[in-house]
């Protein structure tokens, strides 16, 4: 039996989740495909801090802090059991840093305060610098707020293989492996590809997303830390016996390995130098790809129609500029980075505000930014040019 769905998603991470969820409020039948399930990728690793970003300002810093503003408000009104809202102390990790922190205040745009060493030291914080406490910020349990967002959406496990347009319709096929090449008929009006570091279905290499590889640990302990902090890493407050710390950033890793115990202990090391660490026992390791663009902005938008456009107008890798051309009702929604929870929401809005009301997004999200700059640069396309 074939079903028609005005949307597939395809990719079941917060970005996939986000997307579906507003898509479904504004009243379009959805479908998400994952190959492996809701938040088996990047998103079910993170320790899903949701905080602001501190620093000189400039356009990452306040659409960061948009996006913060937007989430918090969201998991807070639609998914409160979700978001632990416990504040988080951004700490300077060194005495260059707490000069920094002078400059960063003017660019504080969230509600903040200053905690001294004595402040620090009765939430059993062990630094000696000034830090900012952010009291709205907090932490999601990542996997339950994929899940809530996906509540009363159909979702199915389901690896794609490729997607092809035929009369007006998207159909999805799946991998052999995957063992469901009846439910090659999966067809929608739209296709969303929220496949995190994995971007096989289309040529959409001038988005340049990329992987990096992170460890978080989840450890059993007693201190009743009631804060999270961010120092060079994150630690959570308490939350029924377990402290999230998170997360390495591994380089050179192209593709998923077994988590590594030894990462998560180089974290409770690390954290050593904040909290007392010294009943912290590990319970469960917890690894994936963080899915980054190339300048770090989230990616938001159509896909543009690469061959196409290098076939109908070669000079375009020397500088020219024609009009875009795009792929029937393809879009994208990528490139969260080490913000996912907080990207998320607003991203999986203006997501919806393209798909249903043809509304563009951001510029600064918006994909297409991308594009001609990579036309004349890359070497991928030396041979052309
Ligand atoms: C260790 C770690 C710690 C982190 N900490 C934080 C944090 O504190 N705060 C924060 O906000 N963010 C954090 N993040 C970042 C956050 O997890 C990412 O931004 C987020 O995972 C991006 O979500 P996504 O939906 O784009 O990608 P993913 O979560 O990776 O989802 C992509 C999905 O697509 C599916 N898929 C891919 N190809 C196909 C296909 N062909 N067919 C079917 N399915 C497919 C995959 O199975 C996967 O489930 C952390 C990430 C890591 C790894």
């Amino acid at each position: 039996m074939s079903s028609i769905y005005d949307t597939i998603i395809i990719g079941a991470g917060i970005a996939g989740a986000s997307s579906a969820y507003f898509l479904k409020q504004k009243g379009q039948k959805v479908l998400v495909l994952d190959k492996q399930g809701i938040a088996t990728g990047g998103s079910g690793a993170a320790g899903a801090f949701v905080s602001p970003k501190i620093g000189k300002g400039g356009p990452l810093q306040s659409l960061t802090n948009e996006a913060f503003v937007f989430a918090k408000d969201f998991y807070l009104e639609h998914f409160p059991r979700c978001y632990h809202q416990s504040g988080v102390v951004r700490i300077p990790k060194d005495e260059a840093d707490a000069k920094k922190f002078a400059e960063y205040e003017p660019h504080n745009e969230n509600s903040y305060s200053r905690w001294d060493v004595e402040m620090l030291k009765a939430h059993r914080i062990k630094v000696p610098f000034e830090s900012f406490f952010f009291d709205e910020a907090g932490a999601c349990d990542a996997p339950e707020t994929c899940r809530a967002l996906l509540e009363d959406i159909d979702v199915q496990i389901c690896a794609i293989a490729k997607i092809s347009y035929r009369d007006g319709l998207w159909v999805c096929v799946p991998t052999q492996e995957s063992g469901n090449e009846g439910s090659s008929l999966y067809q929608a009006k739209s296709i969303v590809l929220a496949t995190g570091y994995e971007n096989t279905l289309f040529d959409v290499r001038y988005m340049g997303v990329k992987g990096t590889w992170g460890t978080r640990g989840d450890f059993r302990s007693q201190l009743p830390m009631k804060v999270s902090m961010h120092q060079s890493m994150s630690v959570s407050a308490n939350i029924n016996g377990i402290i999230r710390l998170g997360a390495t950033h591994e380089k050179g890793v192209m593709e998923p390995k077994p988590c590594e115990a030894e990462q998560a202990l180089s974290l409770r090391e690390k954290a050593s130098s904040m909290v007392d660490t010294s009943d912290m026992e590990l319970v469960e390791t917890f690894c994936g790809m963080r899915a980054g663009s190339k300048d770090y902005f989230p990616l938001v938008g159509k896909v543009i129609d690469v061959p196409t456009m290098l076939e109908s107008c070669p000079a375009i890798v020397r500088g020219a500029k024609p009009e875009l051309k795009y792929i029937d009702n393809l879009y994208i929604c990528n490139g969260l980075g080490g913000r996912g929870f907080v990207f998320g929401p607003l991203m999986g809005k203006m997501l919806t505000d393209l798909v249903v009301d043809q509304k563009e997004p951001d510029p600064r999200v918006d994909s297409d930014r991308l594009f001609l700059k990579w036309c004349r640069k890359s070497p991928e396309l030396d041979d052309i040019r």
